[in-house]
């Protein structure tokens, strides 16, 4: 059976069709949405200074 690792916590998967794991790259539901969320903060750190900039320039 061939081996991948999960993208979040690299936990070893055996798999006959990558159709096993419905979840690819990641092992479970939990470390999909884990690693979701942590590419979610990002952007939403980047986005701050822009909205701030936004509000500062309606409250003139
Ligand atoms: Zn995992």
């Amino acid at each position: 059976m061939p081996k991948i690792k999960c993208s979040y916590c690299k936990k070893e998967m055996e798999y006959n069709d990558l159709k096993d794991i419905p979840t690819f790259p990641f092992c479970s539901k939990k470390c999909k949405l884990i690693d979701l969320g942590h590419w979610l903060n990002e952007d939403y750190k980047m986005e701050v200074p822009a909205k701030l900039e936004t509000e500062s320039f309606y409250d003139d």
